[in-house]
């Protein structure tokens, strides 16, 4: 069984945020990782792991609650993300869109008038 992601313990440092989804989607990618679903049943997952090959972890999909699995950055560091995750989130399409977010973009005219108000 999973464990239970307890909001009151997430790491201030590690947010659930989507460019943090985002990023852990690429993960997946560039780590191969591959998902399955278990047994016909949309809520459970099998997912392999992209650092340690033959491993699969379990992630449970919930209607009413963040999403869990089996892996250590969920378990120990009770990250609300994680390259599982993110992979079924995506599969599902539920996972956040996040757009590029260019820096430095706003024209230097714009500033001016900015600062002018
Ligand atoms: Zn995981």
């Amino acid at each position: 069984m999973a464990q239970m992601l307890d909001a009151t313990k997430v790491p201030v440092n590690r947010p659930n945020s989507p460019v943090r989804w985002q990023r852990a989607k690429e993960r997946a990618d560039t780590g191969g990782v591959q998902v399955f679903c278990v047994g016909g049943d949309p809520r459970v997952w099998a997912v392999t792991s992209a650092s340690c090959p033959g491993a699969a972890y379990i992630v449970e999909i919930r209607p009413d609650a963040a999403p869990t699995c089996q892996c250590k950055a969920a378990t120990k560091k009770n990250d609300p993300i994680c390259v599982h995750r993110a992979a079924v989130l995506h599969r599902l399409g539920m996972l956040p869109i996040v757009h590029a977010m260019p820096v430095n973009v706003v024209p230097l005219g714009v500033v001016g008038a900015m600062a002018a108000d």
